[in-house]
């Protein structure tokens, strides 16, 4: 049965003509899904005895089974694993800096891009996830977050997966995030990141979208971007780069790199220099991320100072640079880090929500 949670409002309208209903009425659904945010169809009081038992007859209303919650050690970042509805598992993290409640969406089981330093890789691609399987992450911690009187502020596709391998899904679900009558998030608040995928970087560009995209570069030339990315055999560092710098110019927004820093192979001040001439001049900014450990792979974190003589070059050639995920490392907040471990091996090593009182 089709889950209620990845209807557009043109998807209820069509299901509504079809059981005899008038379409008006999709409205009213879509509403109490993604704004009242119920749980139960007996909740939707507006809605006739009739039409609820259809509804039931046709979608499940059923929430993902949340299989564990892991708070880091800094309380900041809180791992969510679930447990789909074929035994496969996914994760999301939720992020709280100050002003902001930022999640991290996965968007498939696993994946095919299969990056040197990921985890997400390792086990392949396994499936696609639902629009309703993503957009019931968002759903579920804010829902956690609103036990505290919080809610989520941005959200970031950057958990497991290539969300441009899974277009159309991944679509759906950023229509019904922005819909002032679904979840009616700000696109500046939604950034999508890739690998690189270059057509589906320029089919988004032919939307009437406008949220940030990501690109994970993680290398200052082709040569030892093809050592790290495979996808990188497939797509040139040059049209991965005007894609993305056609996209920026056509939305209007900046573009974000993400550069996951790894000992020896692209953290050496030489690489930082080649970065700069490489991106020099347009409207972006760096996120470096030191590589999280991931068990089974031989590569290493850069040492501190490394890191930091990086980022001053960065700094020196006036590019904004961030530094993101250097905390969370207990939990493993690296894309798709839990999903790959078991879960018992590190469960002893961080709090359970209760204890750290979240
Ligand atoms: N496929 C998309 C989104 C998922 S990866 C993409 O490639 O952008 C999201 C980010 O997590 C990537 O920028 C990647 O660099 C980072 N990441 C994955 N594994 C990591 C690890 N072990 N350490 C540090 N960053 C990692």
């Amino acid at each position: 049965m089709t889950s209620i949670f990845g209807a557009s409002q043109q998807d209820l309208q069509e299901w509504l003509k079809a059981a005899g209903e008038k379409p008006f009425r999709a409205e009213q659904l879509f509403s109490w899904i993604f704004q009242k945010r119920a749980t139960s169809w007996d909740q939707m009081t507006n809605l006739s005895a009739a039409l609820r038992l259809s509804l039931s007859e046709a979608f499940t209303i059923a929430p993902l089974k949340c299989s564990r919650r892991l708070v880091a050690e800094d309380d900041q970042t809180i791992k969510y694993l679930w447990e789909l509805e074929d035994k496969t598992f996914v994760e999301s993290v939720l992020i709280l800096a100050p002003e902001r409640r930022t999640i991290c969406v996965s968007s498939q089981v696993g994946c095919n891009a299969k990056c040197a330093f990921c985890a997400s890789g390792k086990q392949g691609l396994k499936r696609n996830l639902s629009a309703a399987e993503i957009i019931q992450q968002f759903l579920l911690i804010d829902a956690d977050l609103a036990q505290k009187g919080e809610h989520l502020t941005h959200v970031v596709f950057m958990g497991m997966g290539e969300p441009l391998d899974n277009y159309e899904e991944v679509v759906k679900t950023i229509r019904i995030l922005i819909d002032p009558k679904g979840i009616n998030l700000s696109q500046r608040r939604i950034t999508l990141s890739t690998v690189g995928v270059v057509e589906g970087i320029r089919k988004l560009m032919g939307e009437d979208l406008k949220i940030n995209v990501a690109l994970s570069l993680h290398a200052p030339n082709q040569q030892i971007r093809k050592k790290i990315i495979p996808y990188a055999r497939k797509y040139e560092l040059s049209d991965v780069l005007s894609a993305i710098s056609d996209y920026s110019r056509a939305t209007k927004r900046d573009i974000t790199y993400e550069y996951t820093l790894i000992s020896g192979i692209n953290d050496q001040e030489e690489h930082a220099h080649e970065l700069v001439k490489l991106i020099k001049g347009q409207q972006c900014s760096v996120n470096l991320i030191p590589y999280n450990p991931v068990f089974g792979l031989r590569l290493k974190r850069p040492e501190k100072e490394e890191i930091e003589r990086f980022e001053e070059i960065l700094a020196e050639a006036k590019i904004p640079t961030t530094r993101r995920f250097t905390k969370g490392t207990k939990i493993a907040a690296a894309c798709g880090q839990l999903a790959l471990q078991t879960v018992e091996s590190i469960e002893s090593t961080f709090k359970t929500a209760a204890e750290a009182g979240i």
